[in-house]
């Protein structure tokens, strides 16, 4: 049996005619494709109609998945790690936080792997207890890169440095050139991860837990990537691999 890979839906902002749906769960066409390429079976899971439904929800899903992606997306709500939104801060998305941090937890906590993509890198350390930077340009004083690049985002943009003991460096080496596409960074790691990728500003780029292999997460796009790139779509690889293992 394929490993069944769950993906974490957006909901589209706008109404798509000529259907007129309002809030339609969705996930990026190339993620979905990198699974499947990926060996895995992929699954969009839709986000709660409230916050009251999320934690129970995310509850009924976990016996069901194999492993969990946690796609791009919105800013993090930093209420969620003690903050008030700053000036800078982006689009935020309650019901999304209020969906993926149980999930995440539940997913850690059941031993099943993640791989986390740009805010899910973000969100998951969140939902370990971390805290980022609401925006890099207003917060932290060493960052000078363009993270939001104007690039295409199938091209590369920035290198990374990669910890050569680390499972990333083992999938693709010890340098990286990739994508970059956020305003927002990890500015506090949570217990028990360890940052395994920078930018040549400090900006931590991937980010993997201490003691097991359930836990790896990129602030790029590989998902944009992989189809010009194919060391990228050693992740999502990965992810099967690790999602089979833990069976
Ligand atoms: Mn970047």
């Amino acid at each position: 049996m394929l490993p069944l890979i769950a993906v974490v839906a957006d909901a589209l902002d706008d109404a798509a005619p000529p259907l007129n749906q309002r809030l339609a769960p969705y996930a990026p066409a190339p993620l979905v494709a990198a699974v499947v390429a990926a060996g895995g079976l992929p699954i969009v899971l839709p986000r709660p109609a409230s916050e009251a439904a999320a934690a129970a929800l995310a509850k009924a899903y976990l016996p069901h998945i194999d492993g969990l992606i946690l796609p791009g997306g919105p800013d993090v709500d930093p209420t969620y790690y003690g903050e008030e939104p700053l000036a800078a801060i982006g689009t935020t998305d309650r019901l999304r936080d209020a969906f993926e941090i149980p999930l995440i937890r539940a997913t850690l906590a059941a031993g099943k792997p993640l791989l986390g993509i740009c805010r899910g890198l973000q969100v998951a350390c969140v939902a370990l207890g971390g805290t980022l930077y609401q925006d890099l340009a207003t917060q932290d004083p060493d960052y000078r890169l363009r993270h939001a690049q104007a690039a295409p985002g199938t091209d590369p943009t920035h290198h990374v440095t990669i910890a050569p003991a680390s499972r990333l460096a083992t999938l693709i080496g010890t340098t990286g050139f990739v994508n970059s596409r956020h305003h927002q960074a990890v500015r506090m790691l949570p217990a028990g991860l360890r940052a395994v990728a920078h930018a040549q500003d400090g900006v931590i780029e991937a980010v993997e837990s201490v003691a097991d292999d359930r836990f790896l997460a990129v602030q790029w796009h590989p998902e944009n990537m992989w189809q010009a790139h194919p060391e990228q779509l050693k992740l999502f690889k990965d992810l099967v691999v690790r999602a089979e293992a833990s069976r």
